[in-house]
């Protein structure tokens, strides 16, 4: 197979929070050129819509916010709070909401933005849901005692007065709705490569993701 015959080539990037998929994200895109989109960004910004709305979290006012969302919307530091993060997978659980969330991340794959010659998407139902016909699936995971420091050292590089066990408990409380949800749970997708990335550094997480990609366009 080779790269030609993808009209856009997408790679597509799953897993849980603060397992690294952000970061390996941009660099692949960096790295190929491609547009990258953090499609937690949407989730982020339909949850704060709701909280600076000061309505109680209904489906409602979650669908209402995700309909209303523009572009605009992804620009903003404060999305990166850890109260948005818990919103964020709240309102994401709403089916409605998915819905109104797939045109944007469908349009972005089928033409990246910048002229790029194709997209890096990371989330939690990337290849299962949003590209299931990804050019190549990766699935980034770690330990939770692993995601839950790395998420506290980056809290804590940002200034905010973290504290261990909240940041442990809110990730566990995040997990688990993400992972039971009806409606796209996080789960692998059957054909994608999964990297573990505990006790890995960024550069050992890139060299694995660039040998799958290597494998990817060369076969056949
Ligand atoms: O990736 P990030 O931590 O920014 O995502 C915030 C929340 O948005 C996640 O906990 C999850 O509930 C939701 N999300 C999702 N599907 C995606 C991306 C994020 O449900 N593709």
């Amino acid at each position: 197979m080779t790269l030609d015959r993808f009209a856009s080539p997408t790679i597509a990037i799953d897993g849980p929070a603060a397992a690294g998929k952000g970061t390996l994200a941009r660099r692949l895109a960096a790295h190929l050129r491609f547009a990258y989109l953090d499609t937690g960004l949407l989730y982020r910004a339909v949850g704060k819509k709701v909280l600076a709305a000061g309505v109680d979290l209904s489906d409602e006012a979650a669908i209402q916010a995700a309909s209303s969302l523009v572009v605009a919307d992804l620009d903003d530091p404060a999305l990166r709070l850890d109260a948005v993060a818990q919103v964020a997978s709240r309102v994401a659980a709403v089916p409605a909401v998915r819905t109104a969330l797939l045109h944007f991340q469908h349009a972005f794959a089928a033409a990246p933005p910048g002229n790029a010659g194709g997209a890096v998407l990371d989330g939690r139902d990337i290849g299962t849901v949003v590209c299931p016909d990804a050019t190549l699936k990766l699935f980034i995971t770690a330990s939770l005692p692993e995601r839950a420091a790395r998420r506290l050292k980056e809290l804590r590089e940002r200034g905010s007065e973290a504290i261990d066990s909240r940041v442990l408990r809110d990730m566990q409380e995040r997990d688990a709705r993400d992972l039971s949800r009806s409606v796209a749970p996080l789960v692998p997708a059957a054909d994608a490569v999964v990297i573990d990335t505990s006790g890995l550094d960024p550069d050992a997480v890139f060299a694995a993701a660039m040998r799958a990609w290597q494998a990817r366009v060369s076969e056949g």
